[in-house]
């Protein structure tokens, strides 16, 4: 290999989570997979195309980029873009009906204007503010917005009518969720009014799925869940009867395995790596793994975390370098230079999963996920 790592993706997972996902949502509601952030650190045109063999066809993504880089690769797939657009984007999206969030006036003149410029129809979908506080139209500019549409139905599709929760993974956020409900509700009922008949009401993401139910409608925005990760461990735990272990509700889809580069005997006494944090308890022996934070395996791991090599953990000794970081692996026997090593996922019944990767709680896994480097090969497995 010329990479000193790999990831892999598990495309029967994918397949275990988006049944769990569609059985959950019952029937009739469409299924948009989230894949913004390089699809959750998984590979973007790799995933999509993975995705779209398994069903899925509609995907949501934050940038024009993001678009532009599915469109080519699956020309017939449903895309929306949730967040940047500008004059040439839009240009780019109303030709080819990609789909877009509008969430103020000026994007929506604009989309018209394009719209009419190329003799084609805006397909949008409205965004809501219902507290996150990010984007979207406040209720009381609706009235005006609908107005709008409807004038301009010759150019301009309501496709979508949305809106996103800040926080349904957890309780302690349950008044401003139950609000955010609540204003969503009047929205629709402001939209009723109109007369305008979206093809699509959607607010869910995966916490609100799970935490919410009556929040699914006939669309949900799925993105942590289809990876096989619980939006926190509360969720879990909230299905699950209190239990944290992770039942095979989900299942993870990466791996992400590397080799070891040289192995180095130290003795009793002897520092490793830059300054003084680790100091050899015994005659010890090190295996170096060519990973280290420029790939985004994360220096806080630093002292703390493991890998497997031949199916035992073998904990990090010292500082997580830019390229490199050491592993004890005297415990183990028989380690040799190209030995697999696996920084998350399974070897021989043990796994490190990205939480414990991270040794952290609630919401930092998408962080980690999304850190993964784009250039680190990813190869989809059945
Ligand atoms: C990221 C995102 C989602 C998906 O969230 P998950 O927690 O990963 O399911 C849905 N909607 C919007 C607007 C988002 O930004």
């Amino acid at each position: 290999m010329f990479e000193t790592s790999a990831l892999s993706i598990s495309s029967s997972a994918y397949q275990n989570n988006i049944a769990f996902i569609k059985k959950r949502c019952g029937d009739g509601v469409r299924f948009c997979s989230v894949v913004k952030g390089n699809a959750y650190g998984h590979g973007l045109v790799p995933f999509v195309k993975m995705a779209y063999q398994n069903g899925v066809d509609y995907f949501a993504v934050y940038s024009s980029a993001e678009a532009f880089e599915i469109k080519n690769a699956l020309p017939n797939a449903d895309l929306i873009i949730m967040g940047m657009t500008d004059e040439n984007s839009l240009n780019w999206a109303i030709s080819n009906a990609v789909e877009f969030f509008i969430f103020d006036f000026e994007k929506l003149k604009l989309a018209l204007k394009i719209a009419s410029q190329l003799n084609k129809k805006a397909k949008i979908h409205i965004e809501v503010e219902t507290g996150m506080n990010r984007t979207g139209f406040l209720i009381s500019e609706l009235t005006e917005v609908f107005n709008f549409i409807k004038q301009h139905s010759n150019f301009i599709e309501l496709t979508g009518f949305a809106t996103h929760y800040a926080g349904a993974e957890s309780l302690v956020n349950d008044f401003r969720v139950r609000e955010q409900i609540n204003l969503f509700t009047e929205a629709q009922n402001l939209l009723l009014q109109s007369a305008l008949k979206p093809k699509y009401i959607h607010s869910a993401c995966s916490a609100a799925m799970m935490n919410y139910p009556e929040t699914i409608s006939n669309m949900v925005r799925i993105g942590i869940m289809q990876y096989g990760f619980w939006p926190n461990e509360e969720t879990l735990i909230r299905y699950n009867g209190n239990s944290r272990e992770n039942d095979g509700t989900l299942n993870r889809l990466m791996s992400w395995s590397s080799k070891v580069m040289t192995l180095k005997r130290i003795k009793k006494g002897d520092y490793v790596g830059y300054n003084t944090s680790f100091q050899a308890y015994a005659d010890m022996t090190l295996a170096v793994i060519p990973v280290g934070y420029a790939y985004g395996y994360s220096r806080s791991l630093s002292n703390s975390g493991k890998v497997l090599i031949r199916g035992e953990e073998a904990p990090i000794c010292g500082i997580v370098n830019m390229n490199a970081l050491c592993v004890d692996v005297s415990h183990i026997d028989d380690v040799k230079i190209n030995d697999d090593v696996i920084l998350i996922g399974s070897q021989a019944g043990k796994t490190i999963s990205v939480a414990s990767f991270g040794n952290m709680s609630d919401q930092l896994n998408y962080e980690l996920l999304t850190r993964l480097p784009y250039d680190i090969p990813r190869t989809i497995l059945d």
